[in-house]
Parts: structure tokens; sequence; C-alpha cells
């Protein structure tokens, strides 16, 4: 029995042309055999039944003649076999690339993406300190660069420029396309020009005329204050040049180094302080290394474990007119493991007064 062409495109008898395409196209994406979820027969079926109801012609003659069809008893109505994708382009206004371009990815037809270069990433990694106020850094590069003497033009100085022989101006190029249902015509950009259409009579000697030289090239990386472990700054137009295409970006990864004392949340900073006890009870100062030198921290008397600090305004710049976070420092009161006779002594006479 003979498939009903209508059906198999889930459209109404009285579809339009567009609808019909439409139709197709959706069945073409969800089956397409590169695809993870395709499914071969379904593909070809639904091909089958576009390649005669985009005919109007075909799909006449298909629904006077109904699933039957006029070949009945003579050999089976359709074979797919027969079935030639390159001939039905162009006349009928089906442009065979607009449908199958965006399922092949890439391969040609009139959305022809522009050529970028590979983006690069770096990985460096800074001291805590660098981390919290920024700092410059410089890297070293190894990538393709446009070519510094031809401006990536590919051409010497000056030269001419004569029309590309090879795709004779137009920059691209017709193939045919092998797939596993057929042949169709495919546009790729000219290898020789690269799209542009033109190549110069004399090729720039620095990068022989391929525009682009492989070379190690030192940028400047700005590292913003208070950058996070982990994360990744951007410099657009950085990475890796291509002849007649964007450049790609440079991803610099940012690995930030453990601090002994200090940890860093948002804009303020955190750290342990080991307070004697003598000064716990009595008051006293403590002895800070900041990141930025020393600061002596006061201790007021009385002070229990585990109570925070607060030192205003010396944690993480998060302001060009200069605001900062805090600084938060959480006490732990050590107590001596060791004492002399006499110590022992005074301890004993303030356990006597109950404390
Ligand atoms: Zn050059
Ligand atoms: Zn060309």
């Amino acid at each position: 029995m003979a498939k009903n062409y209508y059906e198999i495109l889930e459209v109404d008898k009285s579809a339009s042309q567009d609808e019909i395409k439409k139709a197709f196209r959706k069945i073409a994406h969800k089956y397409h055999p590169d695809k993870g979820a395709g499914n071969e027969a379904k593909f070809k079926e639904a091909s089958e039944a576009y390649s005669i109801l985009s005919d109007e012609k075909k799909r006449q003659q298909y629904d006077t003649y109904g699933s039957a069809g006029p070949n009945q008893g003579g050999g089976g109505g359709f074979n797919p076999g027969d079935f030639d994708f390159s001939g039905f382009g162009g006349a009928e206004g089906f442009d065979f690339g607009d449908i199958f371009g965006d399922i092949f990815g890439g391969g040609g037809g009139r959305r022809q993406q522009q050529k970028r270069g590979r983006d690069i990433q770096v990985d460096i990694e800074l001291d805590f300190k660098d981390s919290i106020f920024g700092t410059t850094r410089k890297v070293l590069v190894s990538k393709d660069s446009t070519c510094a003497s031809c401006k990536g033009t590919g051409a010497e100085k000056d030269t001419e420029t004569i029309t590309c022989a090879k795709c004779g101006g137009k920059g691209h190029i017709k193939e045919a396309r092998n797939t596993f249902f057929g042949q169709f015509m495919t546009d790729t950009v000219c290898s020789e020009c690269k799209g542009e259409g033109w190549i110069p009579k004399t090729k720039c000697k620095e990068c022989k005329g391929a525009g682009v030289r492989h070379e190690q090239e030192e940028i400047n990386i700005e590292v913003p204050v208070g950058i996070e472990n982990g994360e990744m700054i951007r410099f657009p137009g950085k990475g890796e040049a291509v002849s007649g295409g964007i450049t790609g970006d440079l991803y610099v990864k940012v690995r930030v180094k453990k601090h002994s004392l200090f940890r860093k949340e948002g804009t303020n900073l955190y750290a342990d302080i080991d307070v004697k006890l003598t000064d716990a009870i009595l008051g006293g100062e403590y002895n800070l290394e900041t990141l930025e030198g020393n600061l002596i921290v006061k201790i007021p008397d009385g002070i229990q474990s585990g109570e925070v600090l607060r030192i205003k305004g010396k944690g993480v710049p998060y302001s060009k007119n200069g605001s900062r976070g805090d600084v938060y420092l959480t006490v732990k009161i050590t107590t001596p493991k060791k004492l002399s006779k006499a110590a022992r002594k005074t301890i004993e006479e303030l356990r006597e007064e109950g404390l």
C-alpha cells in the first residue's frame, strides 16, 4: 500500500506550499540522521513526501490518482532511489541550502557565517593581595595573529589585486555534496581567496599571503580589584586571528592563592586572631599583619572567645572613590599551656576569688 504523504508531513490536504515547506523543515530537523534522536527511515519518508507535495504538478497527480498512484501494478509508484534532490532546485524557487543549511551546520548556503578565529584561554595565578587590590600582568601567548606587515590582507604593499581564478571573483564555489540520500549542491567559501573574490598580484612576504602569522605576543593583563578565585577576564579580539574573519577572544582565568590569615567574602576580609588570656582579661593590643603593613588592634578588656572585632574600611576596595569593605577579626583566646610557679600561684588566687 502506498503512503499518505499528507499524513507523513502532518499537514492538511489543503496545505499551502509554505505550510508544506514548514512542516517538512520541522520533521527534517527532528529525524535528521546526524542528530542524536535521528531516524533515517522517517527522514527518507518525509523527504519522499516533500518531493511530491512541494511540486505542484506531482502533487496534483498524486491528489488525482490517490495513494494508488498512476503506476500501480507497473512498478509500485514512487521509488525513493530515483529521487534526485539536485533536480528540484532553482526553477520552483526552492532553495535546498535554505532548508538544510542549518541542519548540516555551516556547510554553505546563503547564510554563510563569518569566520572567527579561535578563542584562547590562559590561566594565571595571583597572590591573595593582588586579587584584593588588582594588579597588572604580562602573559605570553603563542597564536595566529594578524600579519602586521600587510594588516591581514595578504598583499604586498602597493601591489595590484587580481580576480581570483578559482572562483572567478565570486568568493564562493558551488560543490556537489554526497549524502546518504543523494547529492545536492552547496556553496563553500573559496579557499584560494577566502571569500574575497580577489587575490593580490604579489603576496605579502612576511606571511606568504596568509594574512596571519603564528607569533608570540606579549599581552598586558589588567587584573581588576577584588577579583574572585576562578573568575574569567575576557579580552575581546585578543584571541587568534583568521584570514578574512573576526579575531577570537582571549580569556584569562584567574586562580587566587590562599592567604595564611585572611579569607575574602564579597568586599570584606575575615580572619581568626589568637588573643592572649591576659589581654582578653585586662585588655591590650594585638599586632595584626594586614595586607598593607602592620596595624595595632585594640583589644577591649573582658573580651570573650568568639567575639568579633570590626576594623572599618580596611577590606576590599569596591569603588573608584576609595570605598572599601571591612575587616572582621574573630577572637580566639589562647590558654597558656605552661605556667611558672609564680603565675600558677596567681591563677590559684583568682580561682579562690571565684573567677
Ligand atoms: Zn602579511
Ligand atoms: Zn576565490
